[in-house]
């Protein structure tokens, strides 16, 4: 897997707004936020898709939901609710190709409009 802006956030190579570190993951601000707080927790070990997820990954998955729940604590917002979610590959609007979850707090979040059938 070639490296991404996020390899590149991870070893410091470019700035980040970077709110949480341990040794399997890393939590920054999104530059384009959705909402008034809009994190990406990341592994730091590179996976490109959910799609690429292997058995002895679990564990580091597993980490960045829980890393999710442990900043909402902290941040005051777990109670009032949030999104915690990751996008997949094109169809979901992937532009980054190393997993990563959104975590979006602070208003209403809504749920885009389904507009269209999609064949699975
Ligand atoms: P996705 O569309 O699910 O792949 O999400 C990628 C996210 O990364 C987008 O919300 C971008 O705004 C965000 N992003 C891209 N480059 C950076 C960066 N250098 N620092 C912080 N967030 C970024």
């Amino acid at each position: 897997m070639t490296d991404t802006i996020f390899t590149k956030i991870i070893n410091r190579e470019i700035p980040a707004d970077i709110v949480y570190e341990d040794d399997l993951c890393l939590a920054f601000r999104d530059v384009n936020p959705q909402a008034p707080v809009h994190l990406l927790i990341i592994p730091k070990e590179p996976i490109a898709t959910i799609n690429d997820i292997k058995p002895e990954q679990r564990e580091v998955v597993g980490h960045l939901f829980m890393t999710a729940g442990n900043i909402a604590r902290d941040m005051g917002f777990d109670e009032d609710g949030y999104r915690a979610v990751m996008n997949c590959n094109a169809a979901a609007g992937q532009t980054v190709y190393h997993i990563h979850l959104h975590l979006l707090a602070g208003k209403q979040l809504g749920w885009p409009p389904y507009t269209d059938k999609m064949k699975v």
